[in-house]
């Protein structure tokens, strides 16, 4: 999952939640390692002409036989689709030849969550996108530590990505981590940014540039309808049936993104949608829309989960 800049956080939390003790470091490690795992399988699991929703189901099934859960439904996003598309309930979309592809998936263990994303591709005229996104994260990651101002990152990964002659997408950016919170409060631009504050020790964060093509407009707009949702109160729910998906919701997502497929573990079809159509006009629950990049050109991404230490930071998500 990325972040859409400006972010409006519902509440930033205190400085003592970001310090984590040994047993919130195990779960984030365990976590990093499932995903470390899995991230040598996408270029297997993901093939032209196959499903979209096969794609989703394998991946979070493999999680969960891994010992995690998914923080978030598995995104995939198709050559201009930047961000935050899974597979609705019965989707008929398969992977196009000659397509760019991105997974961006999540683990989370007790709540402790670590988000990556993989792309693939089946043209060779999107390797250098690819590369430029790849070499951007390994600079920004040699450039996290203790105390680094995160504007100082979206310069290295506008630098970087700007010498291999593409644009970062300027309006999309990393984040960082807390306890069952993927979006905690700070934002990883992809361009320098003013007033972006800086990186303290101990804390967690993902880090995802995304390149597109330099003639693109190197932004992202929504594109309805949303395919991920999240649940946001309990107040303001009349329908009983509304209520027990909602809580439903509650007990098995937390706070965290859901996908209305997983409902369809716990309720048929057309009670989940309509469930899920009164909890969205009672603002139970909030979409997060498709992010599409505006002048519809083709996107590349690549993420990991770092812990900030003093000098450096260590990356979760890989082995
Ligand atoms: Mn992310
Ligand atoms: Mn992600």
């Amino acid at each position: 999952m990325s972040e859409e800049y400006p972010f409006k956080h519902s509440k930033l939390r205190s400085m003592v939640d970001s310090v984590y003790d040994s047993e919130a470091l195990n779960s984030f490690r365990k976590s990093g390692q499932i995903i470390a795992k899995l991230r040598k399988e996408i270029a297997s699991i993901v093939k032209p002409g196959k499903p979209a929703l096969k794609i989703c189901v394998e991946i979070e099934s493999r999680i969960r036989e891994l010992g995690g859960k998914p923080a978030f439904p598995v995104n995939i996003g198709i050559n201009e689709i930047a961000a935050h598309y899974t597979s609705p309930p019965g989707d008929t979309l398969t992977i196009p030849s000659g397509s760019m592809v991105k997974v961006d998936f999540g683990v989370h263990v007790n709540g402790y969550v670590t988000d990556t994303a993989v792309t693939v591709f089946y043209d060779p005229k999107f390797e250098p996108m690819v590369k430029a996104a790849d070499d951007a994260l390994q600079n920004a990651i040699k450039t996290f530590r203790g105390g680094v101002k995160l504007s100082d990152i979206g310069r290295v990964i506008q630098t970087t990505i700007g010498k291999y002659g593409f644009r970062p997408i300027s309006n999309l950016t990393g984040h960082s981590i807390e306890r069952y919170s993927i979006h905690a409060g700070k934002s990883v631009p992809n361009v320098p940014v003013l007033a972006a504050g800086k990186a303290n020790e101990g804390e967690v964060f993902a880090i995802e540039p995304f390149v597109t093509l330099p003639d693109a407009a190197g932004s992202v707009t929504n594109m309805l309808p949303a395919q991920i949702y999240r649940y946001i109160k309990s107040k303001g729910v009349k329908n009983d049936e509304s209520k027990k998906v909602l809580d439903d919701i509650y007990a098995r997502f937390s706070t965290l993104p859901f996908a209305p497929r997983w409902l369809e573990d716990k309720f048929p079809r057309e009670t989940a949608k309509r469930a899920m159509l009164d909890l969205t006009h009672n603002k139970c629950v909030g979409g997060y829309p498709v992010l599409v990049e505006e002048t519809r050109r083709p996107v590349a991404q690549s993420e990991h989960t770092v812990l900030v230490g003093r000098d450096d930071c260590t990356v979760l998500t890989t082995d």
